[in-house]
């Protein structure tokens, strides 16, 4: 499959989206009630969101990035997940938030909270996806957060890429086949 720009839909907008983001913002500041949050951005797709969405959150927060591998140029996940760069400080005792662009399989999501816990022994840990395609779930795993269903369609914008191209459009779109 190949996408133009031409050929993209509108799924989300950039109204649509921020005006979720500072829903999900409020309630998680409503969660945390003034605690530390380290936020933990999932690279490269996560970055729009995790910017966006760190702007509403009041407590004392850090911001930190990791990256796993991706897709590459296809549109259908490998359903493997290879820790590509992951270099956190130590998260023992911290409010831990994970920010993940979409969950799709399961499997990175899976994969993180696994990482975390083997790792660390954090106070509390988190999950916010701004997608969540619940269709498409291999493994039994749901986000503690998210900020829209989409069926099985190939999304792009707003941080998710096709081949590295779209994550700067400010809305979410898909090619209709
Ligand atoms: P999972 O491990 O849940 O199958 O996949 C998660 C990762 O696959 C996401 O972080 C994202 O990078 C990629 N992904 C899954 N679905 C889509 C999609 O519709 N569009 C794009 N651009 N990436 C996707």
């Amino acid at each position: 499959m190949e996408i133009k720009i031409e050929d993209l839909k509108v799924l989300f907008s950039e109204e649509q989206l921020q005006t979720r983001i500072k829903e999900l913002a409020k309630e998680l500041n409503e969660l945390y009630k003034g605690e530390e949050v380290i936020a933990v951005c999932v690279l490269k797709g996560a970055v729009m969101f995790a910017t966006d969405l760190v702007k509403y959150l009041d407590m004392p927060l850090k911001m930190e990035f990791i990256r796993l591998s991706s897709y590459g140029s296809s549109t259908s996940t490998s359903g493997k997940v290879n820790a590509v760069e992951i270099k956190l400080p130590d998260l023992n005792g911290k409010n831990v938030l994970i920010i993940e662009d979409i969950v799709d399989t399961g499997l990175t999501a899976k994969f993180l909270i696994d990482f975390m816990h083997v790792n660390f022994n954090v106070k509390s840990l988190k999950f916010c996806s701004l997608l969540d395609k619940k269709m498409t779930r291999k493994v039994d795993i749901e986000p503690d957060f998210y900020g829209f269903e989409v069926d099985d369609k190939f999304v792009v914008g707003y941080g998710l890429d096709y081949d590295g191209y779209y994550r700067n459009l400010r809305y979410i779109g898909y090619k209709e086949l």
